[in-house]
């Protein structure tokens, strides 16, 4: 993923502290230091996830047949507000225990359920507790107004739990919904922009937001590139425009949008307007907590639609447009860009820190390897992460995870969706999983 380097076969990488000191053929290790052989195996640098509401774990799998409509009703409106602070807790920790084993080695806790002060204290403490990265995203999307940015919680947070570093494992943003035209999100948005602190936004939804959230946001001189807009599917081509010309990046949540129905995955307007990508998986409601499936749900969506058209218009594809080392950027450099982290991680390159992802190629799944992108983006799984590096500390070797403890990660949410099954109605909680025809919340 570093362009001036491109794949190298038979290379070392040595990494001192936190850091990647160098790169290159038969490098000479230090006598003291640790050797990990990769023979055969492939490198790469850690999978950054631009957008995943960790708080709801406890939850996984429930949203398998959810629309996004489904999800509203059941996630959002009835079930985040039960959340205690030891609930946010324990699905964060479990989240960066799922994200280090996954190869995910930077995950932005997209936070919308902070409804106190102590939950994101919780948010937080769990994030840390885990030696992976994280960026705390905090939101509170259950209250009515944005008083919560501005009535001093977040200046406090800011002042007692970050050092401003970006060299931090974990930093912190604002995650804000900003859907109308308020003088409080304004007075949000200026807030953001006094402390320098990027802003994330679920944006372009169908039937929810559209181009005129894009131009409100634009209007206040918000939208820059420290803006990342999740989905970012439901826009026309002239807010696709203002996005390009603000530098702001888009998230994209392929399995997401394809399932939920926010809006076609849009990779082809990014393409054409030059929009930076990330991608980002969502909530582990629905889907799985790793960027394989990301990655090839957005290849998938791109080449289908390609397809499609040019066969109601009785033509062939000649060549795909989206390429498996585009996605890989995406997953890699692209979200690095979004949390502005690129001269951080991203890619192997020496000075940035050490995020690395080691796969075997040696299962029957990458068995022959010929072609080591591709192959990353179609063939690899979770089971092939052999060894995953977070700032030069080895946190899973022989896929086994040596750095997080899943035993207290279990127990953790075990114990929360104990207790939120406890509050949820098992009438609820069976038509949550089998949603009824008419089911569906408006919104
Ligand atoms: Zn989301």
């Amino acid at each position: 993923m570093d362009p001036r380097r491109g794949v190298l076969p038979d290379t070392d990488v040595l990494v001192r502290g936190a850091t990647i000191e160098s790169v290159g053929k038969q490098l000479r290790a230090p006598a003291h230091a640790t050797v990990i052989d990769a023979a055969g195996a492939l490198l790469l640098p850690g999978f950054v996830d631009t957008h995943r509401h960790m708080s709801e774990t406890a939850l996984r799998g429930v949203g398998a047949d959810w629309t996004l409509g489904n999800y509203f009703q059941w996630m959002v409106q009835k079930w985040g507000p039960l959340m205690r602070p030891e609930d946010i807790y324990a699905a964060d920790y479990m989240g960066m225990v799922d994200a280090v084993n996954d190869g995910v080695t930077t995950v932005t806790d997209w936070s919308y359920a902070m409804l106190t002060p102590e939950h994101a204290d919780a948010a937080v403490d769990a994030l840390t507790a885990v030696p992976g990265r994280a960026r705390f995203a905090y939101g509170n999307g259950l209250a009515p107004d944005f008083g919560w940015v501005v009535d001093g919680r977040v200046d406090r947070m800011l002042k007692n739990r970050f050092t401003g570093r970006r060299d931090q494992l974990v930093t912190m943003q604002l995650a804000m919904d900003v859907n109308s035209p308020t003088d409080d999100a304004r007075k949000a948005l200026e807030f953001a922009r006094d402390r320098d602190l990027p802003v994330t936004t679920h944006a372009g939804v169908f039937g929810f937001t559209g181009d005129a959230q894009i131009e409100f946001l634009a209007g206040t001189g918000s939208l820059s590139p420290s803006y990342t807009l999740v989905h970012a599917a439901a826009l026309t081509d002239d807010a696709y425009r203002i996005i390009a010309d603000s530098g702001a990046q888009i998230s994209i949540a392929a399995e997401s949008e394809l399932n939920g129905g926010q809006g076609y995955p849009p990779t082809a307007k990014a393409r054409r307007f030059g929009i930076p990508v990330s991608l980002s998986l969502d909530t582990v409601a629905w889907w799985s907590g790793d960027m394989f499936s990301m990655m090839r749900a957005t290849l998938n969506a791109d080449r289908g639609l390609a397809h499609l058209r040019a066969h109601e218009a009785g033509k062939a594809v000649e060549n795909n447009a989206l390429r498996a080392h585009d996605v890989l950027e995406y997953a890699t450099m692209g979200g690095a860009r979004a949390l502005g982290l690129d001269r951080l991680i991203g890619s192997i390159t020496p000075g940035k820190r050490a995020d690395l992802v080691m796969l075997r190629t040696d299962t029957p799944a990458m068995t022959p390897t010929s072609n080591p992108v591709g192959q990353v983006v179609f063939q690899a799984g979770r089971g092939d992460v052999d060894t995953v590096m977070v700032d030069g500390r080895v946190l899973k070797h022989r896929g086994t995870l040596v750095g997080a403890d899943l035993r207290r990660a279990r127990r953790l949410i075990e114990e929360s969706l104990e207790y939120l099954r406890s509050k949820i109605p098992d009438r609820e909680w069976e038509q949550a999983m089998n949603p009824p025809p008419g089911a569906t919340a408006r919104y």
